[in-house]
């Protein structure tokens, strides 16, 4: 287990300046941090990288109509839940189930790897024994993260 404790609103935030430069015209952030929520057992880089494939996720999702990207803190029973949600066309029901493969893609030759989202969930899974969860519909994706607020 993580030796570390790690304020995700830190992370998050550090990882949203990374964005700062390569957010599209029209993309708007919003927070929505509960900042009462501890600091937790985790590891800071490869939590950043979870936030930074989610984020470019979100971002990709609305490059050419603009919308708004949320970032979400909640407490969800033992868990700290972190929502990266995004007003893009959504995921289709037939791509859904496969989302997590690795290099599995939907975008064109070169510009994804279909790796983000393995990644993604090896480190919160496996490393931190937390959950990755989505719920899509057009206009309204979301990409929950739960992880444990106390070393297990
Ligand atoms: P990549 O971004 O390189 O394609 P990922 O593993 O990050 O690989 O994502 C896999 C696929 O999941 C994407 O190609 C896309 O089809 C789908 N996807 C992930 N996030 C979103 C999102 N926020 N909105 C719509 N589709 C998404
Ligand atoms: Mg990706």
């Amino acid at each position: 287990a993580p030796h570390q404790t790690v304020d995700v609103h830190e992370l998050l935030d550090a990882t949203l300046v990374m964005f700062n430069a390569k957010l599209p015209d029209g993309v708007r952030v919003e927070k929505h941090y509960d900042r009462t929520l501890p600091a937790i057992p985790a590891y800071a880089g490869e939590l950043n990288q979870v936030w930074t494939n989610l984020i470019d996720n979100a971002i990709g999702a609305m490059r050419d109509t603009g919308g708004t990207l949320s970032l979400r803190t909640t407490r969800v029973d033992e868990w700290l839940c972190v929502e990266i949600g995004d007003t893009g066309p959504g995921i289709p029901a037939d791509v859904r189930p496969r989302i997590f493969e690795p290099f599995f893609t939907t975008k064109p030759v070169g510009e994804g790897t279909g790796l983000g989202l393995d990644i993604s969930y090896r480190i919160v899974v496996k490393k931190h024994h937390g959950d990755i969860r989505v719920e899509s519909s057009p206009g309204d994706t979301r990409f929950q993260v739960l992880l444990p607020l106390a070393a297990g």
